[in-house]
C-alpha cells in the first residue's frame, strides 16, 4: 500500500509541478505585457516623524491591476519579477512613476519647507541593471526633485551581492540620495559588514516592533542602540498599536510607519487625507 500512494504522490507531484510550471509561464507573460498595458500602480504609505507626528514622507508600494486576476500585491509578482529579470524593466517604471509623482506634489504643495521624502524599494537584482544609475539620474533631473529628498531601500540580500552593489550603491550615496537597509535584522548579514555599505538608514524589521517574546523589549532596544550608536537614521515598521508607537519614541527611533498611521493608498487618495492638510498631525 504504501508502495502505491508513494507513487501517487509521484504522479500528484508531477502533475502539480506541470500545472504549476504552466501558470507560472502564463502569469510571466502577462507581467511582461503589464507595462505596455498600463497595469503597473503604485500605492503610497505615510511615515511620520517620531518626534513631531508631522508627515515625514511616503513608501512607495508597487501593485498590478490586471483585468483577469484583479489587484496583485507586491509579494505575488515581484518574486517572479526577479527570478525572470523582469524586475529590470519593472524598477526602472517604479522609478519614473515615482520621479513624476513627486515633481506633480511639490508642485501642487508646499512641500518645499518641510522634509519630506519618497522611498522606493530596490531589488538586489536590480544591481545587474548598469544603466539604473544613469536612468536614476535622468529621472532626478527631468523632474528637478532634490535628490536628498529621494530614499532608496535594499534589503540585506544586497549586502551579499558583488562588487556590483557597493559600486552602485557608492554612486547614488555620491549624488545625495538617500540610502535606507529594509527590513534590518532579519536577514543574514553580519553586522561588520554594514559599515562597508554607504546607508544612511536601517529600517528595523516589523518583526521587533510586533514580537511578543522580546520580553521588555531588549532586542528592540539593543538594535535601536546600535544604529545610533553607528549614526544612522532609524525608521520603524509595522507600528499597529500605540504601545509600539510609545515604545519607538522611548527609544529615539526617527520615523515611524503603519496601519496605525494609514495604510498604502493611491496618490489622489493621499492627497485628500494627507497633503491637503500638511499641517496634519498626530498626538505624540
Ligand atoms: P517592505 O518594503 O519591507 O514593505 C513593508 C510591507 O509591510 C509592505 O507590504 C507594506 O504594505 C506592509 N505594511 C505596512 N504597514 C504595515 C503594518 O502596520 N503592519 C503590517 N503587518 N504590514 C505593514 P507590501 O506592499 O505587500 O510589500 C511587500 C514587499 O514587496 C516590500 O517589503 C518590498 O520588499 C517589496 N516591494 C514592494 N514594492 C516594490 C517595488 O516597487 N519594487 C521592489 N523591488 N520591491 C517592492
Ligand atoms: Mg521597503
Ligand atoms: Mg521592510
Ligand atoms: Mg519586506
Amino acid at each position: 500500500r504504501s508502495k502505491e500512494l508513494g507513487k501517487n504522490q509521484v504522479q500528484y507531484y508531477t502533475h502539480d509541478f506541470h500545472a504549476n510550471m504552466q501558470q507560472r509561464m502564463q502569469l510571466e507573460n502577462e507581467l511582461k505585457l503589464a507595462i505596455k498595458r498600463d497595469e503597473l500602480r503604485l500605492f503610497y504609505q505615510p511615515q511620520v516623524d517620531a518626534t513631531t507626528g508631522a508627515l515625514a514622507g511616503v513608501e512607495a508600494f508597487i501593485c498590478w491591476q490586471n483585468e483577469r486576476r484583479g489587484l496583485l500585491a507586491p509579494d505575488d509578482f515581484i518574486p517572479l519579477a526577479e527570478e525572470s529579470l523582469l524586475i529590470i524593466d519593472i524598477g526602472r517604471w517604479v522609478i519614473n512613476e515615482a520621479c513624476q509623482q513627486f515633481s506633480t506634489w511639490n508642485k501642487l504643495y508646499d512641500l518645499k519647507n518641510m522634509t519630506f521624502t519618497i522611498a522606493v524599494n530596490i531589488s538586489a537584482k536590480q544591481f545587474k541593471d548598469h544603466g539604473l544609475f544613469d536612468y536614476l539620474r535622468a529621472c532626478i533631473k527631468s523632474n528637478e526633485i532634490d535628490a536628498q529628498l529621494i530614499e532608496l531601500e535594499f534589503t540585506e540580500s544586497s549586502l551579499e551581492s558583488s562588487l556590483d552593489a557597493i559600486d552602485m550603491l557608492n554612486k547614488l550615496s555620491d549624488i545625495g540620495v538617500k540610502l535606507a537597509l529594509d527590513d534590518f535584522g532579519v536577514g543574514y548579514s553580519s553586522l561588520s559588514q554594514l559599515k562597508k555599505f554607504p546607508f544612511d538608514v536601517l529600517k528595523i524589521d516589523k518583526s521587533f516592533v510586533q514580537d511578543p517574546r522580546d520580553n521588555g523589549n531588549g532586542l528592540l532596544a539593543a538594535i535601536c542602540a546600535f544604529a545610533h550608536s553607528l549614526g544612522y537614521e532609524t525608521v520603524a515598521e509595522g507600528i499597529e498599536t500605540e504601545e509600539q508607537k510609545l515604545l519607538c519614541q522611548t527609544l529615539n527611533v526617527n520615523r515611524l510607519r503603519g496601519y496605525l498611521f494609514d495604510k498604502p493608498m493611491t496618490a489622489k487618495e493621499l492627497q485628500k487625507s494627507w497633503l491637503t492638510h500638511l499641517l496634519k498631525y498626530f498626538t505624540v
